[in-house]
């Protein structure tokens, strides 16, 4: 992509609603817009993040056998009235009339339409185990709308449903989604720590959420300082080995780790001095087993190898994607600006012309550009005509992990820089060679 024909609006002042570092960048970063209390729109920087964001989220998803489908946003209140949850969700519901006077509701989220779809067509135990998931945009009218993404009334949430026949398999699908989080977080560049957790409106008896540890964050959090080291479970995990997951979910539940709805003070207490945490942090995923809280009410059943009938044992697993870019911002910057992990970075590398109008340099930009963006790598290309100094604090502010600097003085002998947006590392290398490693690192 060429930065002149790019839509970057870029902010030169600081915002002054922002007040946590990941919404102050991704204000000036030009990655969203409020377009009215809570209610964001993505612009291309953004949406290319989110992309990559959900990208991860699917592939881990579907790595444990987990399948997508796509629920509508607008759902009937009459499925919730079954449930007994049309009531019980109070003000965080928007509630909307149709022309019909039919009451509806803009999603909160989808465990009573899962529910339907599931008794609609599954009737034996042999269909099962089944988890479906999609990606959608939720609505909940928040209190209190901050933070940017972080917390808005319009999010979008991946959302999977898993159904079994009873509970002892309804835990193994439980935890295929508790490695999956693992794996997603960690392959986002975070250190994401499952602390148990309140069940909430959705309820159930056994829940995680996943939280990083962050000063900015708004919940508060307790737990063994040993989770940050743990190792991820690799991508040759088999999700049908119950024994292999079930030794991989003790091994990260061992140790103590708590929200504050949560919190023991005497088994803290037994946490030695050392490695306690009493830190903030952002719940970024939830997972839930609920056993026949919504196959009862809702009649989802299945007949077992018994001959009979038996309600579904049900779990859900959340993960906000809109709230993770700033998440990923708060782990990961600077006092210039952002710095994304690679595997959500938007585009790999930047290549700067830190003089706009040299023959030369613009050549061999030209060169680079083409020759990387043959080869697949995302590239964005400053070929504007600013100054280099404000090249580079653009390059810096938007984060993109490696940028190629290209100058008249380096040109002249064939050489250009290229810089580690983590490290501030520089190294000077002929044209070439800086192709074939940006290539190699693809
Ligand atoms: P919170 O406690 O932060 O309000 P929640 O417990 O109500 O969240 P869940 O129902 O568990 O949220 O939703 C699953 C995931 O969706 C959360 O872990 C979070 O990542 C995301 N999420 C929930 N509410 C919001 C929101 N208002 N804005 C952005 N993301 C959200
Ligand atoms: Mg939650």
């Amino acid at each position: 992509m060429r930065l002149s024909r790019y839509f970057l609006p870029i902010l030169k002042e600081n915002p002054k609603e922002a007040e946590i570092v990941s919404h102050r960048l991704m204000l000036r970063a030009g990655m969203i817009r409020q377009q009215s209390a809570g209610i964001y729109s993505w612009l291309p920087l953004g949406k290319r993040v989110l992309d990559k964001v959900n990208r991860i989220v699917r592939e881990e998803q579907d790595r444990t056998g987990a399948i997508e489908v796509m629920m509508p946003t607008i759902q009937s209140a009459d499925l919730w009235m079954e449930s007994g949850r049309y009531d019980d969700y109070g003000k965080e519901m928007l509630r909307i009339e149709d022309r019909q006077s039919r009451p509806m509701l803009y999603g909160p989220t989808n465990e009573e339409m899962i529910t339907d779809i599931f008794r609609a067509y599954v009737r034996s135990y042999k269909a099962l185990p089944l988890n479906l998931y999609h990606i959608q945009w939720k609505f909940r009218d928040e209190i209190r709308p901050r933070f940017g993404t972080m917390r808005s009334r319009e999010f979008m949430m991946k959302d999977a449903y898993s159904f079994d026949i009873d509970k002892e398999s309804a835990v193994h699908s439980y935890n295929r989604m508790f490695l999956a989080y693992l794996r997603t977080f960690h392959r986002m560049g975070l250190k994401a720590i499952p602390m148990r957790a309140d069940t909430g409106p959705i309820g159930g008896d056994l829940s995680h959420e996943f939280i990083i540890l962050a000063e900015t964050g708004e919940s508060e959090v307790f737990c063994h300082k040993d989770y940050l080291g743990f190792d991820i479970p690799g991508a040759e995990t088999d999700f049908d080995d119950r024994a292999g997951l079930q030794s991989v979910v003790d091994k990260w539940t061992s140790l103590y780790a708590a929200t504050s709805e949560m919190h023991d003070e005497a088994a803290f207490a037994d946490v030695p001095d050392a490695a306690r945490v009493s830190a903030r942090g952002i719940e970024v995923g939830h997972i839930f087993y609920f056993g026949t809280k919504y196959s009862v009410p809702m009649k989802a059943s299945v007949t077992g190898p018994d001959g009979k009938d038996h309600p579904v044992h049900g779990g859900s697993y959340g993960i906000g994607p809109t709230r993770l870019v700033p998440a990923i911002i708060e782990a990961s910057h600077d006092e210039a600006g952002i710095i994304w992990p690679d595997g959500v970075a938007p585009f790999q590398v930047m290549i700067i012309n830190m003089k706009s109008g040299d023959g030369a340099c613009e050549a061999a930009c030209d060169d680079l550009y083409a020759k990387l963006t043959n080869a697949g790598v995302e590239v964005l290309y400053d070929d504007t005509d600013d100054r280099a100094g404000a090249k580079f604090a653009t390059a810096d502010l938007i984060g993109v992990p490696r940028q190629v600097i290209v100058g008249p003085r380096g040109i002249a002998s064939g050489e250009i820089e290229i810089k580690d947006r983590k490290t501030g590392e520089r190294q000077t290398m002929s044209l070439e060679s800086a192709i074939n490693r940006l290539i190699a690192e693809r």
